[in-house]
């Protein structure tokens, strides 16, 4: 695959599922990859087995929801790489429920991981990509960034806020910095870990969860976006399982 080879991608919520697939199936195909998330001890573990594969890879803590930790990990890309080219804004969760169950402190923590976090990947690379007049940002939302449902309400709204905010973006950068908008329908990883109330989580499931994507599937729709020359913007992709028709 073109384009990839050398190329160093950012990867927040790199400890597990999807954002851990890009990190490995990007380093495959010789990107140098820099993983983010708070459970340093994942980070720790795949980083070193992509090393040990043969890639290139460093990680570091981060919380998305922390501005000066955003800075300090894009920062660290540069320090350690010499440059930023792709900053993939992965992390989220998915505590889904009904809206008169009032699970506030889970809105709150939804917006401030789903959408701030997006804003302060945004902040903190949009600088150095505008120094060098290149660069890209592959922001993961979902399919629930066109689709709401009982219990998704907020979780949509998120993503629905990422959208907007992805297109914005693409409207006002240069023209050398692109911006990919990658949904995915349901896919395996550890998501549904987020669902505090135990009937919606066994509903989600039943009727979500069923019939998952493996990660490597999204990993491999980011890997297309990169891959690409610098005057095409592959503004979105959606991937669904083949079975996956009711949203
Ligand atoms: P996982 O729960 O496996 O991964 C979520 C990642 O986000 C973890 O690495 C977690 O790391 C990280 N994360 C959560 N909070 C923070 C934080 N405050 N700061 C930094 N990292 C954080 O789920 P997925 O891989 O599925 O989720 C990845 C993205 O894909 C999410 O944006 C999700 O909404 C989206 N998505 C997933 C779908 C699916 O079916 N799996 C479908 C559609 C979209 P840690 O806990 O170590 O900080």
């Amino acid at each position: 695959m073109e384009n990839v080879k050398g190329k160093v991608v950012a990867i927040t919520g790199a400890s597990s599922g999807i954002g851990e697939a890009i990190a490995r199936h990007l380093a495959a195909l010789g990107a140098k990859v820099v993983l983010g998330a708070r459970r340093v001890d994942n980070l720790e573990t795949i980083a070193g087995s992509i090393v040990a594969d043969g890639g290139e890879a460093i990680f570091k803590a981060l919380d998305v929801t922390e501005p000066k930790d955003v800075v300090a990990f894009v920062g660290y890309s540069v320090e350690k790489y010499g440059t930023l080219d792709v900053l993939v804004n992965n992390a989220g969760l998915m505590p889904l429920s009904m809206i008169n169950n009032y699970k506030v402190d889970e809105w709150h923590r939804m917006i401030d991981v789903n959408i701030k976090g997006v804003l302060h990947g945004i902040a903190a690379a949009l600088p150095i990509f505008e120094a060098k007049d290149s660069g890209q940002f592959v922001n993961i939302t979902s399919v629930a960034d066109r689709w709401i449902g009982p219990t998704s309400t907020v979780y949509s709204a998120t993503k629905y806020a990422v959208r907007a905010i992805s297109e914005g973006l693409r409207q006002e950068v240069s023209g050398n910095i692109s911006v990919t908008l990658v949904a995915p329908g349901a896919t395996e990883s550890e998501l549904a870990d987020s669902i505090s109330d135990p009937e919606v989580k066994r509903l989600a499931v039943e009727q979500f969860r069923t019939n998952l994507l493996p990660a490597a599937a999204i990993a491999r729709a980011v890997a297309y976006a990169v891959s690409q020359p610098s005057d095409v913007d592959v503004n979105e992709i959606v991937v669904r399982p083949t079975a996956q028709k009711a949203f």
